[in-house]
């Protein structure tokens, strides 16, 4: 996961955002280079923030920022393009980070957290893939005991990557579960593991009080795990996104976002607020279903990207 973002992902982000998103870039550049000072071109520059979601303190100073650059009288369009990227990079600067869980202790222990449907299992499948495809010896964990759904699709995903699986019956409890995973993975040289947890929010308290018993029986095997736990969020649920990270980010000691379906949607801005309202930098992003569709976080390229 520390390679370079493989070619290609730069332009499938970018193909996914919605063309009204796009639309509306073209419309504030443009609206930039016919009058660079304008308080119209600045309301429509800080409109634009809004809608993706950038949330208010962002979208604030980056106005503020645009009202200080001083264009020259016709700014070109690239000139336009390129200072609004990189005020959007800006923002970003601090909160981003690899995952690399070769490089740690072995096994590594990753947790995955998140509420259901933000993507877990199919990022803990692609993380599984990619690790295998390098000579790694990984355990899949299926920590969502209740949902016997998600426990076969991350089955799937365990066979698809050549990955060994650990599950037990629905309802089993899961903290024991990974226990003992780790215990053997342990035992079994194996050089990660990845532990998939439940995501039902409707009961908060139950699902932190479980989140938090099985990060206390993994120290039991070895004080340092989990060596990370990622907190997966959806980028189209938008400004929801903050509200699921101060729910997990309170507790759950959460030490790197995911943020997922960055593809197809105009809301992707949500990860500038996430990212600052958080202890954790962002550390990938999921643009796409498929296995190679999970990459390293770049700033840069997602600032590029979200203001195309
Ligand atoms: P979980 O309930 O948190 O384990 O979520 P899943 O991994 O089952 O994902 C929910 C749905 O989102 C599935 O249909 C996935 O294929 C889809 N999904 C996950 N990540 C991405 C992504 O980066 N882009 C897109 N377009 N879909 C994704």
């Amino acid at each position: 996961m520390t390679d370079a973002p493989k070619k290609g992902w730069f332009s499938r982000l970018t193909e996914g955002l919605s063309r009204s998103s796009k639309q509306m870039t073209e419309q504030v550049v443009s609206a930039f280079v016919k009058e660079p000072l304008s308080e119209q071109a600045l309301e429509g520059l800080e409109e634009h923030l809004l809608e993706s979601d950038l949330g208010p303190a962002a979208a604030d100073r980056i106005v503020e920022r645009f009202r200080a650059l001083r264009f020259g009288a016709n700014p070109s369009e690239l000139e336009v393009k390129t200072a609004l990227a990189e005020a959007v990079a800006d923002e970003l600067k601090g909160h981003q980070a690899t995952y690399d869980p070769l490089a740690g202790p072995r096994p590594f222990v990753t947790l995955f957290v998140g509420v259901n449907g933000s993507g877990k299992t199919t990022t803990l499948g692609k993380i599984a893939a990619d690790l295998t495809a390098r000579g790694a010896k990984v355990m899949i964990v299926a920590g969502d005991t209740f949902r016997a759904a998600a426990r076969e699709q991350l089955k799937v995903w365990a066979e698809r990557a050549g990955a060994h699986f650990e599950s037990r019956r629905d309802g089993a409890d899961a903290a024991g579960l990974a226990f003992d995973a780790f215990t053997k993975a342990k035992a079994e040289g194996f050089d990660v593991v990845l532990i998939d947890t439940a995501g039902r929010l409707q009961n908060k308290s139950a699902l932190m009080d479980e989140l938090l018993k099985i990060v206390r029986v993994l120290k039991k095997v070895d004080p340092d795990a989990p060596h990370e736990t990622l907190l997966v969020l959806d980028a189209t649920v938008g400004r929801n996104a903050l509200e699921q990270e101060k729910i997990f980010g309170r507790t759950a000691y959460v030490s790197g976002i995911v943020m997922t379906k960055l593809d197809g949607t105009a809301r992707g801005g949500v990860l500038v607020p996430v990212a600052q309202a958080s202890d954790a930098p962002i550390k990938l992003i999921g643009v796409g279903e498929s296995i190679g569709d999970l990459q390293p976080f770049d700033a840069r390229a997602f600032s590029r990207s979200l203001m195309g």
